[in-house]
């Protein structure tokens, strides 16, 4: 009931080089509740997570997404997948064949998958990552650094942006110890040849370090918060 078209809604949030361009849009989901107060994913993904219904939520991600691409060429978002989709081969070639039918350049689209999920799921992961590249969509890994198991997997995961989880970029300009982690995790990712995001960027001194690091990209409330589309 909570799925109805006209209950969900998406937000968009930028990616920015150190310019401060746009490299793309992440689409986050919300929900409006009876009061029409909006729903964030803490309060309803653990739910749609145990009822299995993160498959329809990102079904209905993809479809409102390429609406919103087929309007605007010039136009970039990255979406969430969930595990449980990413395990359902159906779905998956569903998402294939839905990029196909609207006739949206493929490379208008990414998909973000987190860490811990690829890692969970690493052969189906590996596949789904290499069948959407081929087909010309972007793949960035998610939250990465959290599940801190080891780098040797990543460069089996052939994924264009490794997202550095927030935990790590909150409080940089005042926590050494992230600092050592995230240069760390920065230079491991630039060597396997991918290109890096910051999370949760939030103020000017924390964006000032990422450029010393040299981390390629930042996300966060500091450079722009998540919003409709109509008004970005
Ligand atoms: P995520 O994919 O890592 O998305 C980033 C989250 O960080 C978003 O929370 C965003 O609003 C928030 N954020 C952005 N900048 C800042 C900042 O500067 N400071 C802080 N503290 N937070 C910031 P949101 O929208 O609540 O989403 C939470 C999580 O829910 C997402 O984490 C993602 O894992 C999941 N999610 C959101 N939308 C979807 C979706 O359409 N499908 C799936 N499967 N999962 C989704
Ligand atoms: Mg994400
Ligand atoms: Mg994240």
């Amino acid at each position: 009931d909570n799925l109805e078209n006209n209950r969900f809604r998406l937000h968009f949030q930028p990616i920015r080089d150190a310019e401060g361009e746009i490299l793309h849009y992440e689409a986050l989901v919300r929900m409006m509740d009876e009061n029409g107060d909006l729903l964030y994913p803490a309060v309803f993904i653990p739910l749609a997570e145990k009822y299995n219904l993160m498959p329809e939520i990102d079904k209905l991600v993809l479809k409102n997404t390429l609406e919103i691409l087929k309007q605007d060429k010039n136009l970039k978002v990255f979406m969430n997948l969930s595990g449980e989709s990413l395990g359902r081969c159906e779905l998956m070639e569903w998402i294939g064949s839905s990029i196909i039918a609207s006739g949206i350049d493929p490379g208008q689209i990414g998909f973000e998958i987190t860490e811990t999920t690829a890692i969970r799921n690493l052969e189906t992961a590996k596949e789904w990552i290499i069948k959407l590249k081929e087909a010309g969509c972007g793949f960035a890994l998610d939250d990465f650094g959290v599940g801190f198991s080891s780098f040797s997997y990543l460069d089996t995961l052939s994924v264009d942006y490794l997202k550095i989880d927030g935990s790590f970029i909150k409080n940089l300009d005042s926590d050494t110890t992230k600092f050592t982690l995230v240069q760390a995790i920065n230079t491991a990712a630039h060597t396997l040849g991918k290109k890096t995001i910051a999370e949760f960027v939030e103020n000017e001194a924390v964006w000032r370090i990422l450029h010393e690091l040299k981390v390629d990209y930042g996300q966060g409330y500091y450079l722009g918060k998540p919003k409709p589309m109509e008004v970005q």
